[in-house]
């Protein structure tokens, strides 16, 4: 895989064409990088020829073999969700944390119990602080820490900064949730590890959500603002096809949005990103279409396996069959974004 560059070239193939997914790999951990108010920006240009920022950057060369090989140990399974091992539908059975939850809560508690286990020592997550309206990267180190992270912010929030800032402070079993295009990050992340900081091993855990778009957070959140205090939302809600809206639970009701006119704010990133399911992860998470308060939930790897089976044998997790008609639909759905992703690119 192509790696050999540095922030020139990040600059003309990524940040200029306006393809940045703001997934915060490479701000955090370089002077000439930062995230302002939702946008990755480049202060000055950089000398260095091999640049953890070129390489690490999901929006640069992904080889799905190299890496499936590197993960999975096996070839890349090209077929929509890429490799899994079981698929089922899954929610958390701690109703607060259920009705934290965006779904069913699934991640959450995957996340405390791996905090509470000890088999993670942080969680980077993506939070809001109440201060500011940008969503952003959380070191998790406590269940209440977890716990103020639920809930989907619906757009690139630079949660991978961090991850950064994880490795910086010496976190040595890190647990990461992101969106399919921050998994890529991370997968590459540990297998170049470009400074030796034993990344393989030090980002234990990986968790990756389903998704199909999200919106550029200035846009998004500038649009917002001229309607409404944004500190009033509790919650956002995308319903499936064909409601076509976006709901917003806020402390004084509720609101509805047709995506008609959020769909200009989409990051430009997202038509040409393949991923549906968060194909590298070690357990993946999305939504289940027609039933409320539920997730669908994929492992893929034996950490992910594990960690699953001892959440439903502890009870934190009730897991139900998910139907084929859904999996079939999911299936659709993933390669669906394959397709576009390869007709832009094309
Ligand atoms: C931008 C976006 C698009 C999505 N699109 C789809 C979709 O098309 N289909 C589908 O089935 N599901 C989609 N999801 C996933 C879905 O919204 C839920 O996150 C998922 O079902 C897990 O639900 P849960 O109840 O287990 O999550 P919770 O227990 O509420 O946990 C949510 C976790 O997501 C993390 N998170 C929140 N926002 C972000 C963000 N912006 N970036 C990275 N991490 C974040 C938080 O740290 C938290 O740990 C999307 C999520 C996001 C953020
Ligand atoms: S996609 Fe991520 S790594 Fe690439 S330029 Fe944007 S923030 Fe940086
Ligand atoms: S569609 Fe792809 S690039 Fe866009 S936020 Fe989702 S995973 Fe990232």
């Amino acid at each position: 895989m192509e790696i050999v560059h540095g922030l020139d070239e990040l600059s003309r193939r990524v940040l200029e064409p306006g393809l940045c997914a703001a997934c915060g790999a490479c701000v955090g951990g370089c002077p000439y990088l930062m995230a302002f108010r939702g946008k990755t920006v480049m202060l000055d240009r950089c000398a260095v020829e091999h640049g953890r920022c070129f390489a690490y950057c999901p929006m640069t060369a992904f080889d799905p073999e190299e890496v499936s090989s590197h993960v999975f140990g096996l070839p890349h399974q090209s077929g929509g969700l890429g490799f899994t091992g079981t698929i089922v539908a899954s929610r958390s059975k701690d109703l607060e944390i259920a009705s934290l939850g965006q779904g069913g809560g699934t991640v959450t508690a995957l996340m405390v119990k791996s905090l509470e286990d000890g088999f993670i020592d942080s969680a980077v997550l993506t939070g809001v602080n109440p201060k500011e309206s940008y969503p952003h990267g959380v070191v998790a180190l406590t269940v209440r820490d977890i716990l103020a992270c639920a809930g989907s912010k619906y757009v690139g929030a630079h949660s991978l900064s961090a991850l950064r800032e994880a490795i910086d402070r010496g976190f040595q079993r890190i647990g990461v949730v992101g969106l399919p295009c921050q998994i890529r990050s991370i997968r590459k992340m540990a297998m170049y590890d470009l400074k030796k900081e034993d990344l393989k091993k030090r980002i234990r855990l990986v968790l990756g959500l389903f998704c199909n778009w999200a919106f550029s957070s200035r846009d998004f959140i500038s649009f917002l603002s001229e309607r409404l205090n944004v500190n009033f939302i509790k919650k956002i809600h995308i319903p499936p096809p064909p409601a076509n809206s976006l709901e917003l639970e806020t402390e004084i009701g509720f609101r509805r949005i047709s995506l008609d006119d959020l769909r200009p704010m989409i990051q430009a990133s997202c038509w040409n990103c393949p991923d549906m399911t968060s194909e590298f992860a070690d357990i993946s998470v999305g939504m289940y279409e027609g039933k409320p308060g539920w997730n669908t939930l994929i492992t893929r790897t034996e950490i992910g396996q594990d960690l699953v089976r001892r959440a439903e044998e502890e009870g934190r997790l009730e897991i139900e069959i998910f139907p084929q008609a859904n999996l079939e639909h999911l299936k659709a759905a993933s390669l669906n974004k394959m397709k576009r992703a390869s007709e832009r690119q094309n």
